[in-house]
């Protein structure tokens, strides 16, 4: 089962996922994810948003987690939102740690027998780059240049990369505020140019940023992740294995 994590173990379980929201995607996409892959791995998978919502909490026996983030899109709010989603992670023994946005679907068989695949005790950074070219900051009266893993498509770390990320996260939003950046930005330089380690692509995790109308029933089971954008018409029929450019019913 995938479902065998149990964090007062010594024995490390193998995977915490957090799931970053507000509250007016709660009966939305929240919804649509309790509804599908949550329910693979329920214990493992932590709600982080910005108002209490007692039917999400039942539903997700306790697993939402509220904060005083702010409700909206900004900087602050989100990098407030990933700060916790880091916490949350820091209460978990495990080898593998990945945030989603809630836009997000998991293909969390796939994702599972990936990361097993790799040693969490040496340090990993993966997901999907959102940009080409480096990121350039001055910080701390240095100039540093690092990639990062789009937040959008999800992301994981390592349990030995995490160890070392642990003494960043009280200073998480400071961070952000100081590099002017957003929430997976921020991180990325955490961990590329504050610790040292590259992040690597696995070009499956996928966010809405990316045409999604490539995938199709040969390659839609190797992807890790997907997401959407119905305004954009921009989405994936896992069900039917169609995808917007042919199939219009969603
Ligand atoms: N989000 C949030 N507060 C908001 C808007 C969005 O916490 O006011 C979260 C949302 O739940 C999602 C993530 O931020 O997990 C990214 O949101 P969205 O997909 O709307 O934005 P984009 O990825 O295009 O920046």
């Amino acid at each position: 089962t995938f479902d065998s994590c149990n964090s007062i173990d010594s024995k490390l379980c193998d995977l915490v996922i957090t799931i970053k929201t507000t509250k007016e995607n709660h009966e939305t996409k929240l919804k649509a994810i309790i509804e599908t892959w949550f329910t693979l791995v329920p214990s493992k998978t932590f709600i982080i948003t910005d108002e209490f919502d007692e039917k999400i909490s039942q539903l997700t026996n306790n697993h939402l987690i509220n904060t005083t983030c702010g409700k909206t899109h900004n900087r602050e709010a989100l990098s407030c939102k990933l700060q916790h989603e880091l916490k949350e992670f820091s209460k978990h023994a495990s080898r593998w740690y990945c945030h989603v946005d809630d836009d997000n679907y998991l293909n969390i068989q796939l994702l599972i027998e990936i990361l097993n695949k790799l040693d969490y005790q040496k340090d990993w950074y993966i997901g999907k780059k959102s940009l080409t070219s480096k990121m350039r900051v001055f910080y701390k009266a240095r100039h540093f240049h690092f990639s990062f893993a789009t937040g959008g498509a999800g992301f994981c770390l390592s349990h030995s990369l995490f160890s070392k990320l642990s003494s960043y996260i009280d200073d998480f939003v400071k961070i952000s505020n100081a590099i002017g950046l957003p929430d997976d930005c921020t991180l990325g330089f955490i961990i590329e140019s504050l610790i040292g380690v590259d992040m690597i692509e696995n070009v499956n995790f996928h966010s809405h940023l990316e045409y999604l109308g490539f995938f199709n029933q040969g390659n839609l089971k190797d992807q890790i992740s997907l997401s959407y954008n119905l305004q954009m018409n921009n989405y994936v029929n896992i069900f039917s294995n169609k995808t917007s450019q042919n199939d219009q019913t969603k």
